[in-house]
């Protein structure tokens, strides 16, 4: 299976490391790029370890976004630009047969030893 963040890799030599190991991920963009492919795949828990505690969405929260991220299309991640701490990147999916973009500044830090998403800038 191809990742889908990066169709050019494979998903065990992508973001499935991140996956396993969230500890192995060094980069923001690495972070990000595995929160796009939780997304495809529904990994909620994922999402949740890789969020930061103060902004983490709440157990409802987290039932929602796991039926959203289910009903959609994932089409493809693009990343725009990455700094440090930043990555801006689109991301595009299919929502009722109509095609959306989510354009994002995200800002990451780490917590616990590890990367983590805190908010968009
Ligand atoms: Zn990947």
């Amino acid at each position: 299976m191809n990742c889908t963040c990066n169709p050019t890799k494979r998903y065990k030599d992508c973001c499935k490391k991140a996956h396993q190991n969230i500890l192995s991920v060094n980069t923001a963009e690495i972070l990000m790029r595995s929160r796009y492919t939780a997304f495809v795949l529904a990994n909620i828990e994922y999402l949740q370890k890789s969020h930061h505690s103060s902004t983490r969405p709440s157990k409802k929260e987290k039932k929602e976004i796991l039926q959203w991220a289910k009903s959609v299309e994932w089409i493809q991640l693009e990343i725009l630009k990455t700094a440090e701490n930043t990555v801006e990147f689109k991301a595009y999916f299919k929502e009722n047969g109509e095609l959306h973009v989510i354009h994002e500044n995200s800002f990451f830090c780490k917590e616990n030893g590890h990367w983590v998403y805190k908010k968009a800038q």
